[in-house]
């Protein structure tokens, strides 16, 4: 796989100190999986070029693979496109021989690393899962121009059609090591295939390398999801913290709740009666500034609409995606003159405190809190009973004792993939009168749903209040 980039700035050849690499030697390099070469296939004094050519082995790739490999895949593992396609080995093969020009440091030419030269990127092979249609949003907003051509499968044989490889070229006056960010992120994000197992440690990485442009990317939230192996909860944790990094647009995940969920409880129209009875309990309490948070699609703001009047309906949700569902399902762009100004949705994360949030009458949270690592409830519980202190609080939370009722679940899973915990009567008892406590309110509990003798109702709720 190969990597050229391409300058004019004069003099040309200063892209070696910046890329702390000699115009005039090529250079191997030793990687696990293979071997970097470095040269400069041109190198004058008005325009320089440096290739990276990584060469995976893949014989090497199968000899360390650890734990059984799994019948289906034992050709696919020595006849494969890695070693010729840009993926996320071209990263860490960047990672490692462009490491100093990555994090921009240049002792020989200090004033050129934020310097913007004109510089043009070319990678002859890319795999671009999502095709053009997702390359360009995901350079052009960067200030790229981008030319692309799609591969043919094999140009003997044009009969055969497209192959999903694209040769790419990126041109823009940018500082190198602002280019080298990009490319080392959105790589494996175009390819979306990493070779090597994702873990907490790959969001520090996406944020070094991301920081001072994802949190303002249009398309972060897809970028993050990708790169991170669309493992949800990574998701979420970085995007909670590259939102706070941007300051105050808070980010999100696709999160809502998902099909299995939905299906297990739907026999009981659960959330049909998780929402109405919330709704009536906030009509109820007289609130006028109520704030649903962790609203997902909308439906108890849709639900508090039919039923009361308030002087103002704000949902928060740290999914984007959620949020666009909830503008369309309460008509937002069109609302009637009784609701105008009234309601409102916004980004948000429950675990960092908010003005928006601050001083309302109730606040909802409906089936969010299972949705956090454990160990984020305290900042919740900060953010929420500590500092924005509503009059009420009206929360639900699955009761985990109830699980073993439902016939197509598990048992020991969750009814949710993205659910961090579940709890039994006990455990939510336990958790919230010790918020009670701690922030100087008053609990009850009421479960939601039939109550079964001995496992109790399939959702609890508690109503916390203050005088
Ligand atoms: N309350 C809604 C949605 C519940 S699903 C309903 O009952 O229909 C859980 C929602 O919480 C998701 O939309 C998810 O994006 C949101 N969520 C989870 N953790 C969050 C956090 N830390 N900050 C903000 N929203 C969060």
């Amino acid at each position: 796989m190969l990597l050229s980039l391409t300058t004019t700035h004069q003099p040309a050849t200063d892209l070696g100190f910046l890329l702390h690499k000699n115009p005039d030697r090529v250079q191997s390099f030793e990687l696990s999986f293979g071997r970097a070469l470095v040269f400069y296939p041109e190198a004058t004094a008005e325009r320089c070029t440096v290739a990276l050519q990584v060469e995976v082995d893949p014989v090497a790739l199968v000899r360390d693979r650890r734990g059984p490999g799994g019948a289906e895949g034992l050709l696919d593992q020595y006849v494969n496109d890695r070693p010729y396609t840009a993926s996320s080995f071209l990263s860490v093969a960047m990672g490692q021989v462009f490491r100093s020009a990555l994090s921009g440091l240049c002792k020989d030419r200090p004033g050129l690393v934020g310097d913007p030269i004109p510089l043009r990127a070319c990678l002859p092979v890319l795999p671009c899962r999502g095709g053009e249609s997702f390359l360009r949003p995901l350079f052009e907003p960067l200030g790229y121009r981008v030319e692309v051509t799609r591969l043919p499968l094999d140009e003997r044989f044009p009969e055969w059609g497209e192959s999903p490889y694209y040769s790419v070229a990126l041109e823009q006056l940018i500082p190198l090591k602002d280019l080298l960010a990009h490319l080392y992120v959105l790589i494996p994000v175009l390819d979306d295939d990493k070779h090597y197992w994702v873990g907490q440690d790959e969001i520090e990485k996406l944020l070094r390398r991301g920081e001072g442009w994802l949190a303002q990317h249009p398309e972060r939230e897809q970028i993050t999801h990708r790169y991170l192996k669309r493992q949800r909860s990574l998701t979420r944790d970085a995007l909670e913290r590259l939102c706070f990094e941007d300051g105050e647009d808070p980010d999100q995940v696709q999160n809502a709740q998902e099909a299995t969920e939905a299906r297990l409880e739907a026999s009981l129209s659960l959330n049909e009666r998780r929402i109405q009875t919330v709704a009536e309990l906030i009509v109820q309490s007289g609130a006028k500034r109520v704030v649903d948070l962790g609203c997902g699609e909308g439906r108890l703001l849709q639900a508090l609409m039919k039923a009361g009047s308030f002087d103002e309906l704000l949902g928060i949700d740290v999914s984007c995606r959620a949020l666009g569902i909830a503008h369309k399902r309460l008509h937002l762009d069109e609302l009637p003159h009784k609701w105008q100004g009234k309601v409102q949705v916004a980004q948000g994360a429950l675990t960092y405190r908010d003005d928006r949030v601050k001083g309302v009458d109730a606040a909802a949270v409906v089936e969010v809190i299972e949705h956090m690592e454990a160990d984020r409830l305290e900042a919740f519980e900060q953010a929420l009973f500590g500092c924005a202190r509503p009059r009420m609080v009206v929360l639900t939370t699955p009761n985990a004792e109830y699980n073993v009722r439902f016939l197509n679940l598990v048992p020991g899973r969750l009814r949710h993939d993205d659910h961090r915990f579940e709890w039994s009567r006990a455990e939510f008892r336990a958790w919230a009168q010790g918020v009670a406590e701690r922030n100087e309110y008053e609990v009850e509990f009421s479960p939601i749903g039939a109550e079964d003798p001995e496992v109790g109702a399939p959702t609890q709720l508690a109503i916390f209040s203050r005088s």
